[in-house]
């Protein structure tokens, strides 16, 4: 039987698009060719890339906005470096938002290529919570943000109206949840957490920001060699963005964006509710910041750990432990994660606390 799987990335994906991977893995398109040995150049992986470069603006309600969407190499963490190799002016400064260990990452890239002011940071209570009141200054080249913190489980729940770019990591919730995404100018992704396999790095960016940095900047490196290419700049990760070119479809069969959001809220708030009312376990991170999709928690006696773990075997659920940062439980709810897997984590929640009442009676 399938796992209830929690992965924190590579993650859950629907069940729909591993059997249509598989088949184009076999014969793609019937073309007696698998998917994995057709030209990029071909007309049929072309198409594949042109209808997921649409698709994503299209989810996104950010068509005819002058935004393009790019797939390519080298994960977030290539993101981290090739947002200020494009962005920050030669002699400018940006402005970052320190919430954890991806936005550090973003952090200690950028220092290489000018001023880097962090105007919040939330590391002194590693990480538990979003800042708040934070200002960001007004020559800065541009704004950067981690919409979602996958390893403490915080999430942004709104985000500052500002008069420079907005540039955004939505690695771990991107698709999962209604935003108005106008608001943001470049928002990057590693396919990894919610879109589809390793391999693939979402890039959406407002072409008019482009362009403007002064520096050199290597082509595999610069934003608009790879527009100017359609993506296709290199050899791109052909399965997969077939791959998150399935995903999408499902997701927009299924409603889109505010179709699986109420799906997520449900998934959130009934595993959240049972963290709340169950005496052995406590969450991480503050309430009002709690992330919809990796939930973060402890028990708050750790005795009880080797019981547990065994429950949730046992009960089929895989990719549970948290993070080593923090410690504890991390349930990774993705999009493709149905509820009814959170139900079964939950019911395990509630029969440990029954047996931990009866050992305590017969003890
Ligand atoms: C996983 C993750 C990353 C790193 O992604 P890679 O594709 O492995 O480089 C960056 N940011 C966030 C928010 C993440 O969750």
């Amino acid at each position: 039987m399938k796992k209830h799987n929690y992965s924190a990335g590579p993650c859950i994906l629907p069940q729909e698009v591993f059997e249509k991977s598989v088949q184009a893995i076999l014969n793609f398109n019937n073309s007696d060719l698998s998917i994995l040995e057709i030209s990029h150049r071909s007309k049929d992986f072309v198409a594949v890339m042109d209808e997921a470069r649409t698709l994503v603006l299209e989810l996104l309600g950010l068509e005819g906005k002058g935004y393009q969407a790019l797939f390519l190499h080298g994960g977030a963490s290539l993101e981290f470096l090739m947002v200020p190799y494009n962005l920050m002016k030669s002699d400018g400064k940006a402005a970052y938002l320190d919430t954890g260990t991806w936005a550090n990452n973003a952090i200690k890239e950028a220092k290489h290529f000018g001023e880097t002011v962090i105007v919040g940071s939330s590391k002194e209570q590693n990480y538990n919570h979003i800042p708040k009141d934070y200002s960001v200054p007004s020559d800065a080249s541009y704004f950067h943000c981690t919409s979602n913190n996958t390893i403490f489980g915080t999430q942004m729940k709104s985000f500052p109206e500002l008069n420079v770019p907005i540039v955004c990591d939505m690695s771990s919730d991107i698709f999962s949840r209604t935003l108005d995404f106008s608001k943001f100018d470049l928002i990057y992704a590693g396919a990894q957490k919610n879109m589809g396999p390793a391999g693939a790095t979402l890039v959406v960016v407002k072409e008019e920001i482009l362009g403007k940095s002064g520096r050199y900047i290597p082509s595999m490196l610069d934003y608009q060699k790879h527009i100017a290419a359609e993506s296709m700049y290199n050899t791109p990760p052909v399965f997969p963005v077939y791959a998150s070119l399935l995903t999408l479809q499902w997701l927009k069969n299924l409603g889109g964006i505010a179709a699986i959001e109420k799906i997520n809220e449900a998934k959130a708030e009934l595993l959240y509710a049972e963290i709340d009312r169950n005496p052995l376990f406590k969450g991480t991170a503050a309430v009002e910041d709690r992330s919809i999709m990796n939930a973060t928690f402890l028990l708050n006696d750790e005795s009880h750990a080797p019981i547990f773990d065994k429950m949730w075997k046992d009960a089929g659920i895989s990719g549970l432990p948290g993070h080593r940062s923090v410690g504890g439980y991390r349930a990774s709810m993705y999009n493709a994660l149905p509820l009814e897997s959170v139900q079964v984590l939950v019911d395990v929640m509630k029969k440990l606390e029954v047996a931990v009442n009866e050992s305590v009676i017969t003890a």
